[in-house]
């Protein structure tokens, strides 16, 4: 991943999608116009910052990534598996009209100039471009978008509804929570355990943890290792997954985290356009 600045506004890329005719970034906190625990490019509009604000980082972050303010459309995130696939119709949802739909942590669409933006502050923003057939998708995968295999359930309704190939398919995963930050509980090993079976061991899912060493209930989990399996076992190729290094919570400067913050916290944001 690259950090990128323009007009003051800081945003990361990916190598994978260097030289691809796709308009995208994921967010920092740096350069905005939002203060105090929203300090400064937050996206949330219903965190308790100004609504202007919001707004007017809406605006820089459109001007940054050359994207149409007003045509975003934004997901109603709710840890789901849910992916929906949007239309001409939805330009705008969530930006100059409520978001007419609840429970969607996912976002695909083929349609030219319709940013789509999903939101994060610790779990895990996977991005989709399909270069052959010009579909762009974006989902939201905390601990239970991955255990409901979200990359998978986007994958197969980007093959299902726009004919995408998956070994086309090129697949980012963004900055999120890490390993050695991320402590789950048994309750949380055991749906990962459910989910990946022998993998959990073969990759090293889950560890001993690195706060409560001596707890055997407690284990350090990797969500981004997770997220990758997803897409290999769906059929995705090796050398079209790029995996971010940056952690929401080892970079506070850089990242809203709610590990760190809780919900005094602004949000992070994924976009992309065709
Ligand atoms: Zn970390």
């Amino acid at each position: 991943m690259n950090l990128e600045e323009k007009n003051g506004v800081c945003y990361l890329t990916f190598d994978l999608l260097k030289n691809e005719d796709v308009k995208y970034g994921f967010s920092t906190r740096i350069g905005g116009v939002s203060t105090g625990v929203y300090d400064s490019l937050n996206f949330g509009f219903h965190r308790g910052d100004s609504e202007e604000n919001v707004r007017e980082n809406y605006r820089r972050m459109a001007k940054a990534l050359g994207m149409n303010y007003e045509r975003m459309c934004l997901s109603k995130q709710t840890h789901t598996t849910n992916v929906r696939v949007v239309r001409e119709e939805d330009a705008g949802n969530g930006i100059i009209r409520p978001l007419p739909y609840d429970n969607v942590d996912g976002l695909i669409t083929n349609v030219l100039d319709l940013p789509l933006v999903t939101f994060f502050a610790d779990c895990i923003p996977l991005i989709f471009f399909d270069p052959k057939k010009r579909v762009v998708a974006l989902a939201h995968s905390g601990w239970r978008g991955t255990v409901g295999k979200i990359g998978r359930v986007t994958l197969e309704k980007m093959h299902r509804e726009f004919g995408c190939e998956i070994k086309d398919i090129l697949c980012c995963i963004g900055p999120g929570i890490c390993r050695d930050c991320y402590e789950v509980s048994s309750d949380v090993a055991e749906e990962f355990c459910k989910a990946f079976g022998k993998e959990v061991a073969e990759k090293k899912l889950l560890r001993p943890s690195l706060f409560h060493p001596e707890d055997p209930e407690k284990y350090m989990l990797d969500l981004w290792t997770a997220n990758k399996l997803v897409f290999l076992e769906t059929g995705v190729l090796e050398e079209h997954i790029e995996v971010t290094d940056y952690c929401t919570r080892c970079h506070p400067k850089l990242f809203y985290s709610h590990r760190i913050m809780g919900a005094n916290r602004g949000n992070l944001a994924s976009f992309i356009s065709l």
